[in-house]
C-alpha cells in the first residue's frame, strides 16, 4: 500500500531518531506576539479567501481593493512621473536622512502650506504654516499612521476611531498597545458622527481622534462645520487629531475637500497622505506624515517622531528623490480629469445599483473611490450575512466586494467605483441577476 503523507512523515522521523539526529518526542511550538494572533481578519486575508472562491467561466471584476493604478489607462495620462524616477535614480545610491530627503520634505510642505491656504475658511484664522522640519517621508500613508500611533501610545491609553472604519487603524492601535473606541459614522447624516457620541466616548486616558476625510469607505467629504466640531472636542480634551487625508482633493458632486489642518490652531493635527491615491502610485511606497502644531505642544510627541524615525527604514531614496518633480507640478488638468470620471463612475454605480431592492445606498459618495451599500438579508434566499453575499457573488458571478464585517459593519459591503464604466455597467448587471435569483 502506497504510504501516505502521516507515514512518509513518521518514517523520515524514525530514519533520523536512528541516526540520532532527531527525537520523537513531541515538540513545543514557538512562541510568538500573541497580539498578532489575537488579529483575527485583515482585508488581505478575507481578499485572498474570496478571490479563490471565484467563478472559472467569469472574469473577475474587482470593487475590492481601491487600487487605482489598474485602471489607470482610464483615467487618463499622467505625466512622466517615471522620467523622474529615472534621473533621480542616477544620483541617490546612498542612505538618506532618516527623516527624509530635504528637497522632498520641503516640497510636502510647500504642498501642504498651498492646499491649506486655497481652502482658508475664515479670513481671520491665523495662516498654517507648514515647513520641512514638520514633515517626515515613510513608507507608504501605512507608515505614517503606525509611526503617529506608535509615538502617541501609552500604558492604557485608548484612540477614538471611526466606525466603519479602515482596519489598518485597529492593528496599529492593538499593536501598539492602545485601545480602539469607535464612534459612528451615521448614514442618516451623510456619514458625519455626533460630535456628542464622540464626546462621550472619550475619557483621561483618550490619546487621538482618528478622521479620514475625504473618507474611506464611506465616500463623505466631511464639511468644514463638522471638521470644526471635531476640532472643538480634540481642543477640549487637549488631544491631537490624526488626519488621514490620503484622499485629499478627490471630491465630486458637490463635496469640497478641507484639510483639518485648517483647524490646527484649535488642535494639534498630524496629516498623513501618500502618493498612492490621488497620484495613483501605491506600489512606490511613498507617503508623508506632518507635524501641524502652531502652539508647540507637541514637542515631546516630536522628539518622539524623531527617535522612531531614527529607528525605522524609510522609502526608497529614489522615490524620495522624485517628490519635488512630482508635487511641484499640480498637474490642474489629470486631477481634474480624474474627478470628473469618478463623478461619472458614480453615477453609473448608482444607476446600476437602484435596479436592486435588495441593495440600499443612502447617500451619494461625494470623495474617495468606495461606497457603502447595505444588504437587506431579508429580501435574499440563503444569505446570512455580509461574508455569505460576498462569497456566493464571487462563486457564481466572479465580483469581488469587501464584506463590511471586517470595517465593524455587519451587513454592508464596500464598493470600490474607481474602473471603466463598462466594467461597472457589467458588475451590476452580475449583481442584479445575482439578487434576482433569490429574492423573497
Ligand atoms: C489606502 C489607504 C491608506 C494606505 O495608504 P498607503 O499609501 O498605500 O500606505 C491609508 N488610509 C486610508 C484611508 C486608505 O484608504
Amino acid at each position: 500500500m502506497a504510504p501516505t503523507s502521516k507515514d512518509s512523515i513518521s518514517s523520515s522521523m524514525e530514519e533520523k531518531s536512528k541516526n540520532g539526529m532527531a527525537t520523537s518526542k513531541p515538540r513545543l511550538l514557538v512562541g510568538c506576539n500573541p497580539l498578532l494572533l489575537q488579529m483575527k481578519t485583515s482585508i488581505r486575508g478575507v481578499m485572498a479567501e474570496l478571490k479563490a472562491a471565484a467563478n472559472p467561466a467569469k472574469s473577475v471584476i474587482s470593487l475590492g481593493t481601491g487600487d487605482l493604478a489598474i485602471h489607470s489607462d482610464y483615467f487618463g495620462k499622467r505625466r512622466a512621473f517615471g522620467d523622474a524616477v529615472a534621473a533621480a535614480s542616477a544620483h541617490f545610491d546612498s542612505y538618506l536622512p532618516a527623516f527624509g530627503l530635504p528637497s522632498a520634505r520641503r516640497a510636502v510642505a510647500e504642498y501642504i502650506t498651498n492646499v491649506v491656504r486655497k481652502c482658508r475658511i475664515s479670513r481671520s484664522d491665523p495662516p498654517l504654516k507648514v515647513t520641512e522640519s514638520d514633515v517626515f517621508l515613510t513608507v507608504g500613508a501605512t507608515q505614517a499612521l503606525q509611526t503617529t500611533l506608535t509615538v502617541l501610545a501609552s500604558a492604557g491609553g485608548n484612540v477614538l476611531l471611526p466606525r466603519p472604519g479602515f482596519a489598518l487603524y485597529d492593528s496599529a492601535c492593538k499593536l501598539a498597545g492602545v485601545g480602539c473606541r469607535y464612534y459612528d459614522l451615521l448614514p442618516s447624516r451623510r456619514w458625519e458622527a455626533d460630535p456628542s457620541q464622540i464626546r462621550s466616548l472619550a475619557d483621561a486616558n483618550s490619546l487621538a481622534i482618528v478622521v479620514i476625510n475625504p473618507n474611506n469607505p464611506t465616500g463623505a467629504a466631511f464639511s468644514s462645520h463638522h471638521l470644526c466640531q471635531i476640532a472643538e472636542i480634540a481642543r477640549d480634551l487637549c488631544i491631537p487629531i490624526i488626519a488621514d487625508e490620503v484622499y485629499g482633493g478627490m471630491v465630486f458632486g458637490g463635496g469640497t475637500f478641507v484639510p483639518m489642518a485648517s483647524f490646527a490652531h484649535l488642535a494639534p493635527v498630524f496629516t498623513i497622505s501618500s502618493l498612492s491615491k490621488r497620484w495613483m502610485v501605491p506600489g512606490w511606497r511613498l507617503g508623508w506624515l506632518v507635524i501641524c502644531d502652531p502652539q508647540g505642544i507637541l514637542q515631546r510627541v516630536r522628539e518622539a517622531t524623531e527617535m522612531i524615525m531614527n529607528i525605522n527604514p524609510g522609502p526608497a531614496s529614489v522615490i524620495q528623490a522624485a517628490v519635488p518633480a512630482i508635487l511641484s507640478d499640480e498637474n490642474e488638468e489629470f486631477h481634474a480629469n480624474v474627478v470628473q470620471l469618478l463623478e461619472s463612475c458614480v453615477d453609473t454605480l448608482f444607476k446600476g445599483l437602484k435596479q436592486i431592492e435588495a441593495l440600499k445606498c443612502y447617500s451619494r459618495p461625494q470623495g474617495s473611490i468606495f461606497v457603502m451599500v447595505e444588504i437587506d438579508t431579508s429580501r435574499l434566499l440563503g444569505i446570512e450575512n455580509d461574508m455569505d453575499f460576498a462569497k456566493q457573488l464571487m462563486k457564481e458571478e466572479s465580483v469581488l466586494v469587501l464584506p463590511g464585517f471586517v470595517l465593524g459593519c455587519k451587513n454592508w459591503v464596500r464598493l470600490f467605483f474607481g474602473l471603466p464604466n463598462d466594467l461597472l455597467m457589467e458588475a451590476c448587471k452580475r449583481m442584479t441577476s445575482f439578487c434576482q435569483r433569490r429574492m423573497v
